[in-house]
């Protein structure tokens, strides 16, 4: 079974950056749906009890090729989800300190490249995707951006990803309308970095 991360904070926390309702929208219906057809294919696969990174970075052991299918884009969408969900914050913004902004100052020079980098990714992915900051397993930081619900797993590369922009219309359309580009300036104002920086400690962790 499959559990939607419970959020830590109000639908209307993250204001005026995403507003309530889009919060409300797709938390409770676009994501609790990925999760419940998640965890209908999954039963269906015999793979619900399957830790669901492993999972994503090995649908071709699933051989019927609709639940596979099924799981590529629900289980994607409820992974991708809870970590979109668990890495912002309204005492989000600014930029990381420690191991993760030494590493980031590495691969792209500074914060303020990477943060340019990873946006032109984001608003250039042509329809619904999502945008990312991922690590490899040593540590070296990696920018991709993915169609769907695709995510860096799915690749098989053993990249994780520890930071992802939702660019589904769905994620800005009713405050931003067609303005991708100002909801992604948006976004950064309420990315946690402790949350982006837990992650990666647990990528370095092994
Ligand atoms: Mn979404």
């Amino acid at each position: 079974m499959f559990n939607q991360i419970q959020l830590p904070y109000a639908y209307d926390a993250l204001e005026p950056h995403i507003d309530a309702l889009t919060m409300e929208t797709h938390y409770s219906k676009h994501h609790a749906a990925y999760t419940k057809n998640l965890n209908d294919a999954a039963q269906k696969a015999g793979v619900a009890d399957k830790d669901i990174s492993l999972l994503l970075s090995s649908l071709d052991q699933i051989s019927d090729e609709a639940l596979r299918k099924a799981i590529r884009n629900n289980g994607g969408g409820f992974y991708n989800h809870n970590l979109y969900f668990g890495t912002m914050s309204p005492n989000g913004g600014g930029e990381p300190d420690g191991d993760l902004k030494a590493a980031l100052d590495q691969a792209f020079g500074s914060f303020s490249d990477f943060k340019d980098k990873l946006s032109g990714l984001a608003a250039g992915q042509f329809g619904s995707g999502w945008g990312w900051l991922s690590s490899d397993r040593n540590g070296k930081l990696i920018l991709s951006s993915s169609p769907n619900q695709d995510n860096p797993l799915m690749e098989g590369n053993g990249h994780v990803p520890l930071l992802g922009i939702d660019v589904w219309e769905h994620a800005y359309y009713l405050k931003y309308k067609n303005l991708r580009a100002d909801y992604i300036k948006a976004f950064f104002e309420v990315v946690d970095w402790n949350a982006v920086a837990a992650n990666y400690a647990n990528v370095l962790k092994g």
